[in-house]
């Protein structure tokens, strides 16, 4: 599960450049699996198809790098940095994008500028590595400048063609894309071993909940994704307790078990088979109050499960009370 508020406090190893290969850090200074999640891998389908590295479902056709994304836009306006994944020099960015994301209002600004505002950094060895839809603003380097693995590029944010919040990471030798991942280019579909590019391997997290929250009736999808559609209290006469679960990379027939417990116990329990794949969504159930009855003051929990052939893979409870 994600929890919020919690930053890395160190560092990994540094990245180390040599003639032969290049070690990658971590390029954003968050925890994955809490604070932050890996939303997308590289596409290794040459076809119309796609898979990543695991020859599973976390990428989409034709994307050529890693997607460290945030839980919500208010993670982002809260501010996490994108670093240097190794030493290099900068060899050109782009700032002054707006962080509006991409939709059919957007998307002609964007024709040309996928990448929003970012960074392209150059190592020993022909290799490349570039940082994409960082934070209008955030780029805090200059052109030809030297930088040190770890050292801030920006931020994560959302310009260019980003529909939410992530830094997306580009691995090039010789112009050539590479996974990280899997750097050599042959599909083993296997867990990461030692042959990676990364200096301390990320785990695979095949999808799960990134927010749960409660509130008083089914939010809007805008505001689940701004992290701004949980109540942090409600009304004895709330017209409604609603649960709402976000979640990324769920596979059809995954459940998502939603459920609301009071004072007095179980407030509601339901599950929702999902009927196809989705990279993000979200589910919400709720129960409405009935006639002059008013909900029993004190704390309430929701929780949202995702069920992958009936194993909880991810769990996350919210609480909140009534008064
Ligand atoms: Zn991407």
């Amino acid at each position: 599960m994600i929890k919020r508020g919690l930053l890395a406090l160190s560092l990994p190893f540094a990245g180390i450049a040599t003639a032969e290969g290049l070690t990658l850090q971590l390029p954003v200074d968050c925890t994955l699996g809490d604070t932050c999640y890996i939303q997308q891998y590289m596409d290794r389908d040459p076809g119309k198809g796609f898979t990543d590295f695991q020859c599973r479902g976390l990428s989409y056709d034709g994307h050529k790098g890693t997607d460290f994304a945030l839980p919500t836009r208010a993670d982002m306006a809260e501010g996490v940095d994108v670093i240097a994944a190794a030493d290099g020099r900068v060899r050109g960015f782009r700032d002054g994008m707006s962080d509006a994301g991409y939709s059919a209002d957007t998307a002609d600004g964007i024709e040309g500028k996928e990448c929003g505002n970012g960074v392209v950094l150059v190592h020993p060895g022909g290799w490349e590595t570039q940082y994409c839809h960082l934070k209008q603003g955030s780029i805090a380097i200059r052109n030809g400048q030297e930088v040190k693995a770890g050292e801030v590029l920006g931020q994560i944010g959302q310009s260019g063609r980003a529909e939410f919040p992530h830094l997306h990471l580009s691995v090039r030798q010789g112009g050539k894309p590479v996974d990280p991942f899997d750097p050599d280019g042959t599909l083993t579909c296997a867990t990461p071993g030692d042959s990676t590019l990364w200096a301390d391997t990320p785990a695979y997290t095949p999808g799960g909940i990134l927010e749960v929250g409660l509130a008083q009736a089914i939010p809007d999808y805008a505001d689940v994704k701004a992290g701004t559609a949980g109540a942090a209290s409600l009304a004895p006469d709330a017209p409604a307790l609603v649960v709402f679960g976000f979640s990324f990379g769920t596979l059809e027939d995954d459940v998502v078990r939603l459920e609301i417990s009071g004072p007095d116990g179980e407030v509601i329990s339901r599950d929702t088979r999902l009927k196809r794949n989705h990279a993000q969504a979200f589910r919400a159930i709720g129960k409405r109050r009935r006639g002059s009855a008013i909900w029993p003051t004190g704390t309430y929990t929701g929780r949202a499960i995702l069920l992958r052939d009936g194993i909880a893979i991810s769990t996350a409870d919210t609480m909140i009370e009534i008064r």
